[in-house]
């Protein structure tokens, strides 16, 4: 980019109000001027995440509104989206998940903007994009981002136990890939089955579209040459014995979520608009069925218009504020600064960044 990206800033405290946070929100959205990413007559993705059942540290809907009212106001039409999880959970299907949202707020009456959550198994759901990365050569992304005019990302900043942090990027690259392209980003081969959880139900041999998974004296075997990694088996067992395999390739997972990201990212330059919420910042991700304590205070909400600054700009806060890398000491065997640098070496924004608190 040859110069610094602009990323704005407000602080935000755990103690402080939501109607005053709210107010602050629309004051940072407003005098950033990140919207302008959004052109009359968009149909405008709100990447989002809705949060697992228990969880609290998820962005809240009324923020998201707030941002999904300006973006109405500029003449253009938001959704919020996400796309349905690896693991078993209250978001692994469609219906299940735009449920749970609505329980955590997001309907169209609260937030001015409808919950679309794609189903991976329906025609068209999923577009194969044509990537040079060094780990893919496509990547599948669900087709609604991609035919979106404009994305707008509004990311809870926090720790992960793969990728060390988690924000912008990874709501993006991890948060628009189809099931399958998450578990291309998690694993390098088959999901492992734990025969302790499984009742031999067959549900998943009867599912897998490769005729990789049989049933040896009741012993559920997935075989890994003929396995395509779609990640259906996963979805389709109720007992949750079938799971990635998280060990396997789970090191280079930062660079292929950066390269899932560029699918998207480098599609839609211009058009993109992040803010991520820095506040509960949590050891993981908003995934864990359960209310994850804070790590470190509250510090505020970042906005910016490119998504390596801005996620850069709140891991630097984290680290200014607890004197250390918190994400290193709370998940020793991660370093979260490599998903920055492969996303400026991938082109998709800039490491120096200019902070302007508001
Ligand atoms: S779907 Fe799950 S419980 Fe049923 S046979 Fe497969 S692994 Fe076992
Ligand atoms: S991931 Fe897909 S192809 Fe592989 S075993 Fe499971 S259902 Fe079959």
């Amino acid at each position: 980019m040859g110069y610094a990206s602009k990323v704005y800033f407000i602080k935000v405290a755990e103690s402080d109000p939501a109607d005053a946070v709210s107010a602050r929100l629309a004051e940072l959205v407003d005098k950033s001027r990140v919207l302008d990413a959004v052109g009359p007559g968009d149909k405008t993705a709100v990447k989002m995440h809705f949060g697992e059942e228990g969880n609290t540290g998820h962005v809240r809907a009324e923020y998201a509104g707030i941002v999904c009212r300006k973006i109405t106001a500029r003449g253009a039409e938001p959704f919020l989206a996400d796309t349905n999880t690896l693991y078993r959970g209250r978001r692994t299907t469609s219906a299940d998940h735009i449920k749970l949202a609505a329980e955590h707020g997001f309907t169209k009456k609260a937030c001015g903007a409808g919950v679309i959550v794609p189903d991976d198994t329906k025609k068209g759901s999923v577009t194969d994009v044509e990537i040079d990365g060094e780990f893919f050569k496509t990547a599948k992304v669900a087709s609604i981002f991609l035919k979106a005019d404009s994305i707008v990302s509004l990311a809870h900043f926090k720790g992960h136990i793969m990728t060390a942090f988690g924000g912008g990027l990874k709501n993006i690259g991890m948060g628009c890939a189809s099931r399958e392209g998450k578990l291309a980003q998690h694993s390098e081969i088959a999901p492992i089955v734990y025969l302790e959880r499984c009742e031999g139900c067959m549900a998943c041999v009867k599912s897998c579209p490769a005729d990789a998974i049989r049933s040896e004296g009741g012993r559920i075997v997935i075989d890994p040459a003929k396995c395509i990694g779609c990640a259906t088996c996963i979805a389709e067992c109720v007992r949750g014995a079938i799971e990635v395999d998280w060990e396997a390739g789970g090191m280079k997972i930062q660079e292929k979520m950066v390269e899932y990201a560029s699918a998207v990212l480098l599609k839609k330059k211009k058009h993109l608009a992040f803010i991520n919420f820095a506040t509960k910042i949590t050891k993981e991700c908003d995934c864990l069925a359960k209310d994850d304590p804070r790590i470190i205070p509250d510090i505020g909400i970042f906005a910016s218009n490119d998504p390596v600054s801005v996620d850069k700009a709140c891991y630097d806060a984290c680290i200014n504020a607890s004197g250390k890398d918190i994400f290193k000491t709370v998940h020793p065997d991660r370093d979260g600064s490599k998903q920055l640098k492969y996303a400026a070496k991938l082109g998709l924004g800039d490491l120096d960044y200019e902070l302007i608190e508001l």
